[in-house]
């Protein structure tokens, strides 16, 4: 169904089954003769698709029962705040590894409800790598990492103990390799990367950390409030929740975390190795640290890029565009990009370069 290969970093492509099956839902769930867009968010049929989702999660990335598994929204971005708004108290500091700009951007939210130690930083390099060895402070009230750096390509590939509570933004890497959730106290992930359409946040936390957290804060920021109403404090994003329940549907159906994990580690390994040949491309991100996810590269000057850019529009390929701070190429392997796009995308670079060198050699003549 899908007429583009799609790249983009987000929103990303969902698998045609998923779009199909919620496009008929918009107009007629389950032939109820209700849209699922105009369904009561306390109707059994919709709270049976709320707890079907928390199972789906549960299931796919083995969370144990001291954990919850919640529905926010506002994004990835007002978990920057929301973290240190329960977390940060006024006696103890919080932890930061910075590994990039959404990194840079959580650390500025929670300068505003304390200190702040960042712990180690690749800005040195312009985040190409992910920092190896760094002490955090026994006291800090928790430690936060980027589990997947969009931007910059990178990924975090060891979540050794570091003696404190673990926050991982794992906005877009969720879902695409196998975590011991038991290595993290909470984990948070905007849906539009991995899981579903732009709307709805995923927290995945232990009981015991959210029970630590600060009492006089905002309804709509307290994690413990969500817990205690299914994650309906308010009206939640119904048409998100839906489409991430099918989406995780289809994930179990690919045989799961495990059984994506290796098809993103083919495709991953695909592409990176024709950056890796072909002359006229190189890699940004250092060997080990390249993400799976978000494969960032660039082309040897600028007339290349434009040119491999228009030349890739041509067989469909979009959503190729490096982040606009950074420039050159950025291509999304999220789970439903199939294999065959990939193909397609190295197919190309390998026939622009054919292209591009007979050229050269005939304004050289
Ligand atoms: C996209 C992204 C965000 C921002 O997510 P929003 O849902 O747009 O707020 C944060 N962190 C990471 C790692 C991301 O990839």
């Amino acid at each position: 169904m899908h007429k583009k290969h799609n790249f983009g970093a987000g929103p990303c492509i969902l698998p045609s089954s998923v779009m199909e099956k919620a496009a008929q839902a918009v107009i007629n769930w389950d032939g109820m003769g209700l849209s699922i867009l105009e369904v009561s968010h306390r109707s059994p049929e919709f709270e049976d698709v709320v707890l079907k989702t928390q199972l789906l999660v549960r299931e796919l990335l083995s969370v144990p029962d001291h954990y919850s598994v919640l529905f926010l929204q506002g994004g990835a971005s007002i978990q920057f705040a929301m973290v240190p708004m329960n977390f940060l108290n006024g006696t103890k500091k919080a932890s930061y590894l910075d590994t990039g700009y959404f990194a840079q951007k959580a650390i500025k939210e929670a300068k505003l409800f304390g200190e702040v130690e960042i712990v180690a930083t690749s800005k040195d390099k312009d985040y190409a790598y992910i920092p190896g060895q760094f002490n955090v402070d026994a006291q800090s009230a928790y430690l936060h990492c980027t589990s997947n750096n969009t931007i910059e390509g990178t990924e975090i590939f060891d979540f050794a103990g570091h003696g404190v509570p673990l926050v991982c933004d794992m906005s877009s890497d969720i879902f695409s390799r196998k975590i011991n959730i038991n290595d993290f106290d909470l984990i948070y992930a905007g849906a539009q990367k991995n899981m579903g359409p732009a709307g709805m946040t995923l927290v995945i936390a232990k009981n015991s950390f959210l029970d630590q957290a600060k009492k006089e804060i905002p309804s709509m920021m307290d994690y413990r409030l969500f817990r205690d109403n299914m994650s309906m404090y308010n009206t939640p994003p119904v048409f998100s929740i839906y489409v991430a329940m099918l989406n995780l549907l289809w994930l179990k159906d690919q045989g799961g975390v495990n059984g994506i994990e290796k098809q993103n580690i083919e495709k991953a390994k695909l592409l990176y190795k024709e950056i890796d040949r072909n002359p006229l491309f190189y890699g940004t991100a250092n060997v080990t640290s390249r993400s799976r996810m978000n494969v960032t590269f660039l082309a040897i000057n600028k007339e290349v890029e434009h040119a491999f850019l228009t030349f890739a529009a041509d067989k469909g390929i979009v959503g190729i565009r490096g982040y606009r701070t950074v420039g050159g190429f950025r291509a999304s392997l999220y789970n439903a990009l199939p294999l065959s796009s990939v193909e397609i995308l190295v197919g190309a670079m390998i026939d622009f370069e054919k292209i591009y060198i007979d050229k050269t050699v005939l304004e050289l003549e």
